[in-house]
């Protein structure tokens, strides 16, 4: 066909038409404005052109085009990702793959499930429930985020701190190379032989390949379940005692804390009638006899470390209000400030009272009010920073208390993100955690599969273009011309 297209971008649109069909190729500003961020909202970028395939072949005709022509492209699931890591790059190419949500294979004998990329997280549980199966990494956006995105950022939740994360739920993928080559990392046996390339797949943030299949392994549903909150008057006892509940030797399914800011913005959306300074919610399960013991010592720990009280959840209908109520605290928070931030990080889950004490006196000197909603057993921090967008300088403070409160994290032995991921928002922190050489190990592995730098490219690995020095950096025209910068 004739190709009436003045930039390769719209080239490829143009040719992409016959490959996906015209329905499913985006130029027009208006709805490429649909693109332009995700959860990250302070950080924007108009893409050149959206293009949404619906099929692995596609996915790697559309890649090819990119490929042949030097255009960057970066894959998009539901967008819900919170560091800006489906954020487009300019006169890119954004790979939506929205259309590819079936489930392929259940395999209830082997308690495995086949699932295009687009598949929302909370759907392959309910397929899998019927059979007494589900899918354990639960992120709080699992009605929405998808599989390949959970992978990409390797997405944990609630009760990662007992199961694990996404990286111990996958066992083989089937991607689509920057040059549109497709091959399938892992496999059915556990252990595949040859190098571990699922592993470096997952948690990638999509500058590795893209994600068109993934083979998830499911788990029976346990066999009984017990849900309490604890009411602390304070975050520093709640803290306290989730310390003393792992150091008793007990590794509850989920301990999530919640602060009396968090606990207010969930009343807005759900009818908990808490009134604390901290809810520490625990939940036990497994078998039953196991269940009932760990969850009288965990009563028990709770009230010696100063709960005010124990509440259980009685019914699964009460438990479900428990969990609406903490997965609801992110948006929620949105009814109590025009504006926040979600701040992401990791601190050893001992030094919880000491960080959460600091973190309050960094919100009172800059006069910005902070609620913590947390997987607290696994020192997974989630800070909201709340903060008027009309009042001027108010975002400038925010932002600063945000950035302020990862180098805290860092500072006290942990970690700049847990489960959100590096994407555009924290690359140039990257440095504060890992040496020169360490960045330059990353870059020469991110290089090997993506050697023209178009997968998803600016995300994750810092480079001097973004963020000014960068230890490591060293100029050789390999890198330069894998779009990495000078590093090597
Ligand atoms: C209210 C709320 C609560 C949240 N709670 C949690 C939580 O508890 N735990 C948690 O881990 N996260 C949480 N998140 C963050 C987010 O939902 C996760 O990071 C999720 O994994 C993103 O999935 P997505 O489909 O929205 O991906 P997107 O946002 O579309 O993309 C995220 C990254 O994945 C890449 N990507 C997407 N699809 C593919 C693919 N097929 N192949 C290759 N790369 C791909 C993108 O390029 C991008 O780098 C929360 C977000 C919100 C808004």
């Amino acid at each position: 066909m004739a190709v009436a297209a003045t930039t390769p971008v719209l080239e490829i649109a143009a040719l992409a038409r016959d490959i996906v069909g015209p329905d499913w190729v985006i130029t027009d500003g208006a709805q490429l404005r649909v693109y332009e961020c995700d959860g990250l909202k302070n950080q924007r970028e108009i893409p050149g052109a959206v293009i949404l395939p619906g099929s692995t072949d596609q996915v790697a005709a559309v890649v090819r085009l990119c490929h042949e022509r030097g255009v960057p492209f970066v894959a998009r699931g539901a967008g819900s990702g919170l560091s800006g890591g489906a954020m487009p790059t300019a006169a890119g190419v954004v790979i939506g793959l929205s259309r590819l949500r079936q489930v392929l294979d259940l395999d209830v004998p082997n308690q495995r499930v086949r699932v295009q990329p687009g598949v929302t997280n909370l759907h392959v549980s309910e397929v899998a429930a019927p059979h007494g199966l589900y899918y354990a990494p639960d992120p709080s956006s699992q009605q929405v985020c998808t599989i390949g995105g959970n992978i990409a950022e390797n997405a944990g939740g609630a009760h990662c701190l007992k199961y694990g994360f996404t990286t111990n739920h996958v066992l083989a993928a089937t991607v689509v190379l920057s040059d549109g080559r497709v091959v399938e990392f892992g496999g059915e046996a556990p252990d595949a032989p040859g190098l571990d390339l699922l592993g470096v797949l997952i948690g990638s943030e999509g500058t590795i390949a893209v994600v068109t299949e993934a083979l998830l392994n499911l788990l029976p549903r346990p066999q009984h379940v017990e849900t309490l909150v604890a009411m602390f008057p304070s975050s520093e006892t709640a803290g306290a005692a989730v310390s003393a509940i792992i150091a008793e030797g007990i590794v509850p399914a989920a301990v999530e804390m919640m602060d009396r800011l968090a606990i207010d913005a969930a009343k807005t959306q759900t009818p908990i009638t808490w009134d604390t300074e901290a809810a520490l919610i625990v939940e036990l399960d497994g078998p039953l006899i196991e269940v009932q013991s760990q969850f009288e010592a965990v009563t028990a720990i709770c009230e010696r470390c100063g709960a005010d009280a124990v509440r259980v959840a009685a019914t699964p209908e009460e438990r479900m209000e428990i969990w609406r109520a903490r997965k609801s605290a992110f948006a929620a928070v949105g009814a109590l400030a025009p504006a926040y931030l979600v701040q992401d990080g990791v601190i050893p889950r001992t030094r919880l009272p000491e960080v959460l004490n600091a973190i309050r006196d960094l919100a009172d000197a800059n006069g910005v009010r902070v609620a913590n909603v947390f997987h607290a057993g696994d020192g997974n921090l989630h800070p909201l920073v709340l903060y008027d967008n009309k009042v001027e300088g108010e975002q400038d403070r925010a932002e600063r208390v945000a950035i302020r409160i990862v180098e805290l994290c860092v500072e006290f032995g942990g970690s700049i993100t847990g489960e959100h991921g590096v994407g555009v928002e924290k690359v140039c922190s990257m440095p504060k955690m890992f040496s020169g050489d360490d960045l330059t190990a990353f870059a020469r592995v991110r290089a090997a599969f993506d050697p023209d730098g178009l997968c998803n490219p600016d995300k994750l690995l810092p480079t001097p273009r973004l963020c000014g020095e960068v230890p490591g950096f060293h100029h050789t025209h390999a890198v330069e011309a894998a779009g990495l910068g000078e590093r090597m």
